[in-house]
């Protein structure tokens, strides 16, 4: 089912502005009964990925579940985030039925994973510090910054000098887009950050590689890791030092914990991201971020951060650390009302 839910606050980044979170549902109930669920977390227009919500759903209803009920191939290359909704269904209900979480089923090593609070672009720096003045005040001991050419150092300084106490990090999402001239490196490497996020376009690994081998500010990748070989590429030819874990754009929770194991094998650090995903594939990516590979804190935020109200129960930040659901599979599952007064669309689908 399509579910449209209001976001609290727009959240934007180098990709767009998001008003409302469109996603897309899927229920796959089993001849016993039992249920499985899963999101596809797409964005409302493409930056970020190709993958928008709205073809999303058309392909998970036209194409990938039949293909499911078919009993044939169903995954799709083209479509990772439409793929995972069915593959975390798959995994939730398999878990239940065997009544056991799938944070346990992954080999999950924590119950609370440590947060990271994540502030959108604003219009001035008084808004920036009020916000990053709001995380620290709510607990957080890690902030990231959402930046692009013209809203980088200046930005980071502020916040740097006003909480000195914070781990800092910034995300650029992909918006030094000219090569890389602009990218102010010297200036960035002076704020100490845990991490610099996509500086560079999806596909230019070698900006990401050139600007490794002489910053000292840690690179993480996201837009660029869309699989497992990426990211070991990534990592084996010096453009990524860190990885962000999304099960929503590798295509599933297996492929988003063979990217935990590699960057554990190769010894770099890796941590989960969040796709403003509700409290259904929030819980799926808390069982990923749960595992021993990933060693930074998770991006991924509280419900009350994002929406007035949650698809599910709220699944909360406390003192700068968010639970992984411990019930059988993800743990949540849609309250009722709530899926009734949010979806906008639906399709019944049978073997
Ligand atoms: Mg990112």
């Amino acid at each position: 089912m399509l579910v449209r839910l209001p976001l609290r606050t727009p959240f934007t980044s180098a990709h767009g502005t998001e008003t409302v979170r469109e996603v897309t549902i899927v229920k796959l109930v089993a001849e016993d009964g039992v249920t499985g669920w899963g999101e596809c977390s797409s964005l409302g227009a493409p930056g970020y990925a190709a993958e928008i919500g709205t073809a999303s759903w058309d392909a998970l209803r036209g194409e990938i579940v039949p293909a499911l009920l078919a009993g044939g191939s169903w995954r799709d290359p083209s479509r990772p985030m439409a793929s995972a909704a069915v593959d975390t269904a798959l995994a939730d209900l398999d878990c239940r039925s065997r009544h056991e979480s799938l944070a346990a089923r992954l080999g999950g090593s924590r119950s609370w994973v440590e947060t990271c609070a994540v502030i959108g672009l604003v219009p001035s720096l008084d808004e920036l510090l009020a916000a990053a003045s709001a995380r620290v005040a709510d607990g957080y001991r890690h902030l990231k910054l959402k930046i692009r050419p013209g809203w980088d150092v200046e930005p980071l300084r502020a916040v740097r000098e006003h909480f000195p106490q914070v781990s800092l990090a910034a995300d650029a999402n992909g918006s030094y887009d000219d090569g890389g001239a602009a990218f102010p490196a010297a200036a960035v490497d002076s704020l100490g950050l845990a991490y610099l996020e996509q500086p560079f376009p999806a596909g230019r690994l070698d900006l990401a590689a050139e600007l490794g081998a002489r910053a000292a500010t840690p690179i993480a990748l996201d837009e660029s890791i869309g699989s497992v070989e990426a990211a070991r590429r990534a990592v084996q030819t010096g453009a990524a030092r860190v990885l962000n874990v999304k099960p929503a754009r590798l295509g599933g929770i297996g492929a988003a914990c063979e990217v935990c194991e590699a960057a554990a094998g190769l010894g770099v650090d890796a941590f989960v991201g969040g796709m403003l995903e509700t409290g259904v594939g929030r819980a799926a990516a808390l069982a990923v971020a749960s595992l021993p590979g990933c060693s930074l804190p998770t991006d991924l935020g509280p419900s009350s951060r994002y929406f007035v109200q949650d698809l599910t129960e709220p699944i909360e930040v406390c003192g700068g650390r968010i639970p992984v659901p411990g019930g059988e599979g993800i743990g949540v599952a849609p309250l009722p009302e709530r899926l009734a007064s949010f979806r906008v669309d639906h399709a019944v689908l049978r073997p």
